[in-house]
């Protein structure tokens, strides 16, 4: 079988991606597939490299940088017998549906979340929504177009500030990796931070900052819904920012997170709801808030989480006894299976 590994992609988390593709590519079981990795550019132009048939082939995470060997692809080019393609790609333009629909024109398999999955599972707000009709505890926030920021800057700020108290956070309804999220402490800050919100989305949430642990559980499945054991970030400083995430590894995951049972309980069923919720397919990470008085509270839904070695999703399901390879094997055949049902 062929799989079309696709990575990088024209998103802020674009090395993150390449990170994840690294990891899945030393991982996947070549006695069953070839691999031909398919690199998107910074820019969004497909190139394809030499196929793989063997992890050694695969030295660094630098040589999946195809900008100068590869060849561009042409869509044509995918078979459409014994493939599958696997985007392993974060953030806008790859995990929120884009790429799905692309794949779904072309009537080829793919690895994880379908169309609306992908799309609603991005945006924040939209996320928010399904998830408080299906009854999951959500912060207090509300959501703040570019158009009435432009308008009326004084409403938005006495919105804030009569419905939610400091500190706050404002985030790009679209996007991940804590790109463009910034807390706000004071008024000073909350213009700020929604003036940098805006740069990378017309719609912007404005949130109740919370003091709580963060607790994130992997769901795996598609009718048939798997969940893992809730793992913790535990972090050094209260807010997990882009670079406490990928650049000073300053969040050390804790598997199983040190929970009582009814709360795991609880997690795991919210985990399982909220990717109905989403309308999931393969794989989701849900994560959580959990406050000192034992509030939970569902922050958001990644549809195709960071997957390195290090990554909480593949972590979370070693602990739960699915090892990485294995892992791996899971989603491909959830994804052929996903294929063949809708047919
Ligand atoms: P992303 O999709 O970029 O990961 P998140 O909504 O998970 O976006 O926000 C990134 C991080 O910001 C969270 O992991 C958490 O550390 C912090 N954060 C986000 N929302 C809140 C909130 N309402 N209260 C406290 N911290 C928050
Ligand atoms: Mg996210
Ligand atoms: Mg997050």
């Amino acid at each position: 079988m062929n799989i079309f590994l696709v990575y990088g992609g024209k998103s802020a988390e674009h090395d993150v991606s390449i990170l994840s593709a690294y990891s899945i590519l030393k991982e996947i079981y070549y006695n069953y597939y070839t691999v031909t990795p398919v690199y998107i550019t910074r820019e969004g132009k497909w190139l394809k490299g030499n196929e793989i048939t063997d992890p050694s082939q695969v030295n660094s995470s630098q040589e999946l940088i195809l900008e100068d060997i590869g060849e561009g692809l042409h869509f044509s080019d995918i078979p459409k017998e014994n493939t599958i393609v696997f985007p392993v790609l974060h953030g806008p333009n790859g995990e929120d549906g884009t790429v799905q629909g692309l794949l779904e024109m072309l009537e080829i398999p793919y690895v994880g979340a379908g169309v609306l999955a992908s799309a609603t599972g991005m945006d924040k707000i939209i996320s928010k929504i399904l998830f408080k009709e299906a009854g999951l505890p959500i912060v207090p926030y509300f959501q703040v177009k570019v158009i009435d920021w432009h308008v009326n800057q004084e409403m938005v700020i006495s919105e804030a500030e009569s419905t939610l108290s400091y500190p706050m956070f404002v985030k790009p309804s679209n996007m991940g990796s804590s790109v463009g999220i910034s807390e706000a402490k004071d008024r000073n800050e909350l213009v700020e931070a929604i003036a940098k919100a805006f740069e990378y989305d017309r719609r912007v949430l404005i949130e109740q900052g919370v003091q709580a642990r963060e607790i994130e559980v992997a769901v795996l499945g598609n009718e048939d819904i798997n969940t893992s054991v809730p793992g913790e970030l535990v972090k050094k400083q209260q807010f997990y920012d882009y670079e406490s995430k990928y650049i000073s590894n300053e969040v050390v995951p804790q598997i199983p997170a040190k929970l009582s049972e009814e709360i795991t309980k609880t997690l795991r069923e919210y985990a399982a709801r909220a990717f109905m919720a989403i309308d999931g397919n393969g794989l989701t990470r849900v994560d959580f808030f959990l406050t000192a008085d034992e509030e939970i509270y569902i922050n958001e839904v990644n549809t195709f989480p960071g997957f390195t070695n290090y990554s909480m999703y593949p972590r979370l399901w070693e602990k739960t006894g699915l090892a990485y390879g294995d892992l791996i094997e899971e989603m491909i055949q959830l994804g052929l299976r996903r294929f063949k049902a809708r047919q």
